[in-house]
């Protein structure tokens, strides 16, 4: 029977990679698998090309949009574009298993449109826009005027949180873990 799917959204450093991670690593009975998307910027930190995304050149990123080859796709910010790619959703769901995503409102709310009732979008809430700043200095991965355009981005993407399914505010993070378990789980015994 063909997967279902999870959208995660939130502005960044709210802990969206924390918690799918968690999701995938504990709960193997949930048969997840995260969509690798493509992205054109540089990788950070531990980021492996083809674990956490695929790093593309702008250029790549380009021919790869007029080949088709993107479910949906966003300049997140200024040059640094990000797409979720057809052959990574379909080959999951086709295989049985529940597809995990974690994207850009934007991006969310187009992916939760495409598949309706076969998915669950999530947003992801941080307790505030000084804790998000906190959480992004202390993840120590972006450069400093990185952190400022993300933060500057916030404000927009925290009105997005109505238009999805399900709001968890991560503040603490057992309590968020716990409670995006227990959501996800009862979307996909439904
Ligand atoms: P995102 O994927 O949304 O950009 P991350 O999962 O990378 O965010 O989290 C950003 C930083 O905040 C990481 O250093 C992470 O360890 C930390 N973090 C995540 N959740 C919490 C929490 N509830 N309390 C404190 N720090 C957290
Ligand atoms: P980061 O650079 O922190 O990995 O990601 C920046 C933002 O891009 C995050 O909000 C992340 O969810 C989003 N993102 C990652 N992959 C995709 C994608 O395939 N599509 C869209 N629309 N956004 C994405």
């Amino acid at each position: 029977m063909p997967g279902k799917c999870i959208i995660f959204s939130a502005p960044s450093g709210s802990g969206k990679s924390t918690i799918v991670n968690y999701l995938t690593t504990n709960h193997p009975e949930l048969k997840l698998r995260f969509s690798v998307s493509a992205t054109s910027r540089k990788p950070r930190g531990q980021e492996q090309d083809g674990v956490h995304y695929y790093f593309l050149t702008e250029e790549e990123f380009r021919r790869r949009i007029s080949d088709g080859d993107f479910l949906e796709y966003e300049e997140v910010y200024a040059g640094c574009f990000y797409g979720t790619l057809k052959s990574q959703v379909e080959e999951k769901l086709n295989a049985g298993y529940n597809v995990v995503f974690d994207v850009d409102v934007e991006g969310g709310c187009n992916i939760k449109k495409f598949f309706g009732e076969k998915a669950l979008s999530v947003f992801v809430q941080p307790p505030s826009v000084e804790e998000l700043r906190r959480r992004l200095e202390g993840r120590g991965t972006d450069s400093s005027q990185m952190i400022e355009k993300r933060l500057a981005k916030a404000e927009q993407e925290l009105a997005y949180a109505p238009r999805f399914d399900v709001i968890i505010v991560n503040d603490d993070l057992d309590t968020a873990q716990q409670e995006t378990f227990e959501k996800v789980s009862e979307y996909l015994n439904a």
